[in-house]
């Protein structure tokens, strides 16, 4: 059975409504990307994991503009991912709840890296879980039965939120250059390495198209109403990190169509522990997308557990290690 046939469609997403730049699906995974596809407030978010606190702080191990710093601290505040609190008359951030629940986003995010973007070298972070004391590569599973979530087995239907929403601000404008350039810096990263293939809007939307079961190129076009020239310079990227294959279906004339490999559907996971998050967190309650899996037959979402001993995983639970080399010189850390 191929992925296409066994994923279906919801109603709202076959919709011809959805041929204007300015409309778009309501989608929690989209949400979530917003915040976390623009690389330096990714690399804030992440800091905030390894305990960084103040202003000074995150300027030293990120070397980021203090424009540009104090513009990501005041978004999170605003987005609630971030409280402020005075400590010895200067400022503190710290993770909220809404912002330590990202710790499962960010997990899925490195698996990813790990298993299919480090390139033959060991893993920059090592995890440590701590309530089984076993070194842990999580693994996205289903909320209920808790095995892994393979695409093919996922039916979708619309939530309560499904509809549409009008964008009023822009979104042809490309952004990829510099947040690549960005998430390359500071440090080795897993998290950064799969922001690089899925942070930036469009990559992010023609995959999700993909999950739909979208292979040709009018369609995505048709969907999106993406330019020409940026449709075919995602495609081609995408296929040269080996996430997507070109394949003929047609011989007179030649045409071809796009396909997920298993590394493209092994995206899926990450993307649906970000919807989770939307869902939780962006939708009001009201997820515009229902998954039901269909190996266990209910309705689910996706969560991130040990590979060693199958629990949940959070961020408390969790002790690591960094090990890894920059311009020739190693580096070593450790969290208590
Ligand atoms: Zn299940
Ligand atoms: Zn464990």
């Amino acid at each position: 059975m191929t992925s296409s046939a066994a994923i279906e469609t919801p109603a709202k997403h076959r919709s011809s409504d959805l041929r204007y730049a300015s409309v778009e699906t309501y989608s929690s995974v989209a949400r979530t990307v917003d915040i976390l596809s623009d690389a330096w407030g990714f690399l804030v978010l992440r800091e905030c994991f390894f305990g960084v606190r103040r202003f000074d702080h995150f300027r030293a191990v990120l070397r980021v503009p203090r424009i540009t710093l104090a513009e990501r601290l005041a978004k999170f505040l605003e987005l609630d991912l971030l409280s402020e609190s005075p400590l010895d008359g200067r400022h503190e951030y710290r993770l909220t709840g809404r912002g330590r629940d990202l710790y499962q986003t960010i997990l899925a995010l490195l698996a990813f890296g790990d298993e299919w973007l480090a390139r033959g070298v060991p893993p920059p972070l090592r995890l440590l879980h701590l309530r089984c004391g076993c070194e842990c590569h999580p693994r996205v599973a289903c909320s209920h039965c808790k095995e892994s979530i393979d695409p093919r087995r996922i039916h979708y239907r619309d939530g309560p939120g499904a509809g549409v929403e009008i964008r009023t601000e822009p979104r042809q404008r490309s952004r990829r250059t510099a947040t690549v350039n960005i998430l390359k810096r500071v440090r080795p990263c897993s998290v950064a390495r799969t922001l690089q293939i899925i942070g930036d809007r469009w990559s992010f939307l023609i995959l999700r198209e993909f999950f739909y079961g979208v292979r040709r190129f009018d369609e995505f076009q048709g969907r999106l109403s993406i330019a020409t020239n940026i449709l075919t310079d995602r495609l081609s990227r995408l296929c040269a990190e080996g996430v997507v294959e070109r394949m003929p279906y047609q011989d007179r004339p030649a045409r071809y169509e796009y396909v997920l490999t298993a590394k493209g559907r092994d995206l899926y996971g990450s993307m649906l522990v970000m919807m989770h998050w939307g869902d939780k967190w962006l939708a009001g309650g009201k997820p515009p997308l229902k998954l039901r899996h269909r190996d266990c037959g209910q309705d689910v979402h996706a969560i991130v557990v040990c590979d060693r001993c199958g629990q949940e995983l959070d961020a408390h639970g969790m002790s690591y290690a960094t090990s890894y080399s920059l311009h020739g010189r190693a580096f070593t850390a450790g969290s208590q």
